[in-house]
């Protein structure tokens, strides 16, 4: 593992003092050995190591360190070799937290598939209600040209009803059968949300709580997970 360090280094904190340069010395750590060294890379006002006089002294080449060990940076800045890695923000934080941004996806998709067979919905029952009206209009004017001498008042009003009847659940059967394919497509939308809309860690869902709402939280509402949430 290597750590760059100065005003452009990627050490966890921030470098601003004047005398230290913008790459100013890089720190390494064997993964396997954990031997740790440090160098200076070419900075103006060097890089120094706290000896035990007390004195600092600069270094030259590459020199092994320890956590404990005292440096510093040109003319003022000193911090020790373990503040390199305490806090090493990124690296700790990527591995505590989780990303959640397909979270995102799952819940915008889920929302929008969800408005639109609604309105489909609400459409299909205007449709119902429409198929109704007009078989049941057009039975009675299919009655209507049936000649008045053919058959007496009876049969003509008993024509008319089974006819309006026939018609009502024609119109009714098939808008159903498009209303059926809705029912299921909901279904079928309802569980993407309960198999997808959850913690990535317990699998906790998150009911309808809203995403942007869950990621300013920053962690799982599950009391026993409690698993940080991020989005990258
Ligand atoms: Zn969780």
């Amino acid at each position: 593992m290597d750590i760059l360090i100065g005003k452009e280094g990627n050490q966890p904190f921030l470098l601003t003092e004047a005398s230290i340069s913008r790459k100013h010395a890089l720190f390494h750590m064997d993964e396997r050995t954990g031997i740790m060294t440090l160098r200076d890379v070419g900075s103006v006002n060097g890089t120094y190591v706290k000896a035990n006089d007390g004195t600092f002294k600069r270094i030259n080449g590459e020199v092994k360190v320890g956590f404990s060990n005292i440096i510093r940076l040109g003319a003022v800045h000193t911090f020790k070799i373990k503040d390199l890695l305490s806090h090493s923000g990124g690296d700790d934080t990527g591995k505590d937290s989780v990303d959640i941004s397909k979270l995102r996806n799952v819940y915008e998709i889920y929302n929008t598939n969800r408005m639109d067979l609604e309105a489909q919905t609400s459409s299909i029952m205007m449709l119902r209600l429409a198929a109704m009206t007009v078989s049941t209009v057009l039975v009675n004017v299919i009655v209507l040209t049936i000649p008045d001498n053919s058959m007496d008042k009876m049969t003509r009003g008993i024509i008319q009803a089974v006819g309006s009847i026939i018609a009502i659940g024609l119109a009714w059967v098939i808008v159903g059968m498009k209303n059926k394919n809705l029912i299921e497509r909901k279904d079928q939308n309802e569980r993407y949300f309960k198999k997808n809309y959850c913690c990535p860690k317990c699998g906790y869902h998150f009911g309808n709580h809203i995403y942007s709402n869950i990621l300013a939280e920053g962690h799982c509402p599950n009391k026993s997970c409690k698993c940080k949430f991020t989005e990258k």
